[in-house]
């Protein structure tokens, strides 16, 4: 065989590979998996709304390395209702679940967020059912709290939108799994009683507060939110996960 035989012959056998090395790539190739996106809202004492009443927030450096300290060590105070949390059954049900027994199939999964528009305040029956939400195993709601950016403002607003008794009470006899709103109240401010909370809550389903959705327009999700496992408690905070469902 000659030199030149030989280099066809091998140039042969390479174009082979190529190909076949093609195949194999597109029979690998997969949808495009999207990427992960915050939807917690950053704890800062000078940024993060504080429900009136509740525990202030309070982040200190023990030890400092930039003081000159051997280690960096902090302390942290907060309520357990301090941005993104959630609201465990046991937060208005005497004898609800608490924040470490809420299941991770509550808190993991499929989420639909609504887009609801910045004029409405309240998210009852009516404004519900504008939007196609059954069906969806877990609802949150992006609403004029978003658009306003008040998760990252200090100051603690009373005209957030909220979910109205009658459509948590549509929300909880489909069965949804868990349903949040992107401020830290999902009742509305002043409400002669928290019949929100005890609705959902008393069918056992988890509230998220406090989201962010700033970078979440509506669709359809993956969600994690883990709030930090507490025992026997009725909140804690969480971070809180979404990558779009392809
Ligand atoms: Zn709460």
């Amino acid at each position: 065989m000659t030199i030149k035989a030989l280099s066809c012959q091998l140039s042969a056998v390479s174009a082979t590979l190529v190909a076949l090395a093609t195949v194999a790539c597109q029979v690998r190739a997969e949808p495009p998996v999207a990427e992960w996106i915050d939807a917690t809202a950053t704890l800062d004492s000078t940024t993060t709304p504080v429900y009136e009443g509740n525990a202030p927030l309070s982040f200190t450096f023990i030890l400092d390395m930039r003081r000159g300290d051997p280690l960096t060590l902090s302390a942290f105070s907060l309520g357990a209702h301090s941005g993104t949390h959630i609201d465990a059954p046991q937060h208005f049900i005497a004898d609800g679940a608490s924040v470490d027994q809420v299941p991770l199939s509550e808190l993991v999964g499929p989420a639909r967020v609504i887009q609801i528009p910045d004029s409405v305040q309240a998210i009852d029956a009516a404004e519900l059912n504008r939007h196609v939400w059954k069906g969806a195993e877990r609802v949150l709601f992006r609403t004029r709290s978003t658009s306003g950016h008040w998760m990252s403002s200090a100051v603690f607003r009373h005209d957030f939108a909220y979910i109205a008794p009658d459509a948590a009470q549509l929300l909880a006899d489909a069965g949804v799994k868990l349903v949040g709103i992107d401020y830290i109240s999902a009742e509305q401010f002043g409400a002669p009683a928290p019949r929100t909370h005890r609705t959902l809550l008393g069918k056992g389903i988890p509230i998220v507060e406090g989201l962010d959705l700033s970078d979440v327009p509506a669709g359809d999700y993956d969600l994690v939110v883990l709030p930090i496992k507490v025992r026997g408690h009725e909140g804690a905070p969480a971070r809180a996960i979404v990558r779009k469902r392809t």
